[in-house]
This record gives structure tokens, sequence and C-alpha cells, in this order.
């Protein structure tokens, strides 16, 4: 089920404020990595109860942390790059077989 997602901008601008880009950055490349590591475990058929949870707060971490670097960097610009691979991904899907070919 979809819930409605509310941010607290002013929170994690307060995290960057306090700990700066640089430690901010190196604490993404920390949950990405978590996120990764989750992920593999998941594909390596250790599908369990657990497994699942992990990955989803896994994918919650990188979430907050991709949302503080978008007050970092630009996010208007961000936003038009999402829309474009997106574009770029929907062009792909209507061009592409099934197979992905
Ligand atoms: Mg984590």
């Amino acid at each position: 089920m979809e819930e409605d997602l509310t941010i607290d901008r002013d929170v994690l601008q307060q995290a960057v404020d306090r700990w700066g880009q640089d430690l901010q950055e190196l604490i993404a490349i920390e949950e990405m990595a978590e996120l990764t590591k989750a992920l593999i475990k998941r594909q390596r058929k250790q599908l369990h109860e657990r497994t699942e949870t992990e990955v989803i707060e896994e994918i919650a971490d990188v979430y907050v942390m991709l949302e503080q670097l978008r007050l970092v960097y630009d996010s208007g610009y961000i936003n038009v790059m999402i829309m474009d691979k997106i574009a770029r991904l929907k062009s792909r899907l209507n061009t592409s077989t099934k197979e992905g070919k």
C-alpha cells in the first residue's frame, strides 16, 4: 500500500548544517553500501522476512541521505535530470521488446 510521504526538509537541513557536507556524503556512501549488501543478500536466495525488512530499512536510509544530498547540490537540476532519465526510460520501454532487446 502506497503511503503519502512527508519529508521534513528542515530536519535534514539541520543535519547537513551540523555535520557538514563531507560527513553526510560519507554516510550516504555507507548507506548505499548497506543497501547494496542487503540487495545482494536477497538475490542470493536468502529471501525471508528479515532480509526483506533489511532491504526496506536500507532503502529508507539511502532515501534520507539522497534527500540531504539534494539540499547540498542543485535540487532543481537534479529534478531536471530525473525527469530526463525517466523520459529516456519511457522511450526505451516503447522501442524495446519484452526481452529488453
Ligand atoms: Mg543503513
